[in-house]
């Protein structure tokens, strides 16, 4: 075996290497053929190898790849700024341009604390945030994750933790209704803030459909009402981290269009450059950033390759091909289908509690114990032993497991590019179907 150098995931694995991908496929440097599953880790939503994408890439290389942003903008970062206030709802029309979804959340969680500064309340600073929720993993955004595993050898260094836990409708208690158990969830942030004082919180952080620590833990019909509610009685933003459910994935523009809620800050990321390039951003409302213009005028945050004209290009081609191709409403559409044959997978195997989700972003939750929704005790989860099997048989899904308040969520997510056929979610089913044959 070649000698390597590089840090990789797991030290002292071998992992293959990529030749090339084209549409939902991505093929090693051996010749074998994989379905990619899950976009990567929920971000080539428009597949793997288009034209298209690559030319604007070579048109903006050609013309000019970088120049700061604090000396000049460029039409490729003013027209996907403009595209993105098109696509966000409300007055979201403002675009703070990072290079990863971890970025885009701590920008957002500065903008949320500065806009309070700016109008005279220098102690709304803290942001409460739900347990198995994830925001990223540089230590602001780690510091507001409910993820565990990913927290716990840096809990010294973290400025705070989760507040409050999030909705998990599988687990609900039987004795409440639906109704009942999104108000209670929604209502935890209503306590949490009595005993922090609202005068000490800044904003409230969600993700709309959990991902990497729930497994597509889609929150109840009522529960974003209810939290806006609770965040304008109590003078508290509300930040949607829509950086795995924004840019069509959940078959709506943004995962929040699900519910009748505007947020004042929304950070994206995977999708808004479907992996041909790093691009993030943090969105904020005309309100927001009209206070920060009248104050200090000055955003204290941002790095070297915010709003780089290179990655601005290539986000901008993504986002034309997703318009051009209808990639929203397919998202919904097939993402229906994929929903109803997961719930068949639930039905035909022991081993599988729940199939959940919301368009393309969908997860299947392994359990010990189907009645009693016992999970199994191993450390690595079934979850991660159903994606090696899969992985082996050329098929790529995506763990999500995470435990909190003594609970293991031991999921998977099936994500796949949002241009994948109905045939190909067939395909990818079958092999999916065969890999949990092989572990249970
Ligand atoms: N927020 C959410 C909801 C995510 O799912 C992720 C990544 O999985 C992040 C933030 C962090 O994004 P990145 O890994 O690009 O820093």
């Amino acid at each position: 075996m070649e000698r390597s150098y590089v840090i990789k995931p797991e030290l002292g694995k071998a992992y293959p290497k990529i030749s090339h991908g084209k549409g939902i496929y991505l093929y090693d440097q051996d010749g074998k053929e994989y379905i990619d599953g899950c976009g990567g880790a929920v971000t080539a939503s428009i597949g793997h190898g288009v034209q298209e994408i690559a030319d604007a890439m070579v048109e903006q290389a050609r013309q000019v790849s970088f120049a700061y942003r604090s000396h000049f903008s460029s039409d490729a970062v003013e027209q996907l700024g403009a595209k993105l206030a098109e696509w966000a709802p409300g007055s979201l029309n403002w675009t703070f341009f990072v290079s990863s979804g971890s970025e885009a959340t701590e920008t957002a969680q500065k903008i949320a604390i500065q806009y309070w500064q700016e109008k005279g309340y220098e102690r709304k600073n803290r942001i409460i945030s739900r347990w198995m929720s994830y925001h990223g993993i540089t230590m602001g955004a780690l510091s507001m994750s409910g993820h565990v595993m990913r927290r716990k050898r840096f809990t010294s260094l973290l400025a705070d933790y989760p507040a409050i836990s999030a909705p998990y409708v599988y687990r609900k208690p039987d004795e409440l209704s639906i109704e009942e158990y999104a108000h209670k969830r929604a209502d935890e942030l209503e306590v949490a803030i009595r005993r922090i004082g609202k005068e000490n919180i800044a904003a409230f952080i969600a993700e709309p459909v959990i991902g990497a620590s729930g497994g597509a833990l889609v929150a109840p019909a009522g529960y974003f009402e209810r939290i806006r509610e609770i965040c304008d009685r109590n003078e508290i933003l509300f930040i949607a981290d829509e950086v795995m459910t924004g840019m069509g994935r959940t078959g709506k523009p943004f995962g929040i269009n699900h519910w009748n809620v505007v947020p004042d800050l929304m950070a994206l990321g995977k999708g808004m450059s479907a992996g041909y390039t790093p691009m993030a951003a943090a969105m904020a409302t005309d309100e927001i950033i009209e206070t920060i213009t009248k104050g200090s005028g000055l955003i204290m945050a941002g790095h070297t390759y915010s709003a780089n004209p290179q990655s601005a290009a290539t986000s901008l081609a993504v986002v034309r091909y997703m318009e051009e191709n209808n990639l929203v409403e397919k998202a919904a559409v097939h993402g229906e289908y994929l929903l109803a044959q997961l719930k068949q997978i639930v039905a035909d195997y022991e081993m599988v509690g729940d199939a959940r989700g919301l368009g393309m972003l969908t997860g299947l939750e392994f359990v010990k114990n189907k009645e009693t929704k016992e999970s199994f005790a191993a450390s690595v989860g079934v979850g991660t032993r159903v994606l090696q099997r899969a992985f082996a048989k050329g098929l790529i899904i995506y763990p999500a497991m995470s435990g909190a308040d003594g609970l293991v969520s031991d999921s998977i997510i099936v994500a796949p590019p949002l241009t994948i056929t109905r045939d190909e979610i067939d395909r990818l089913l079958g092999i999916l179907r065969a890999a949990i044959e092989e572990v249970q």
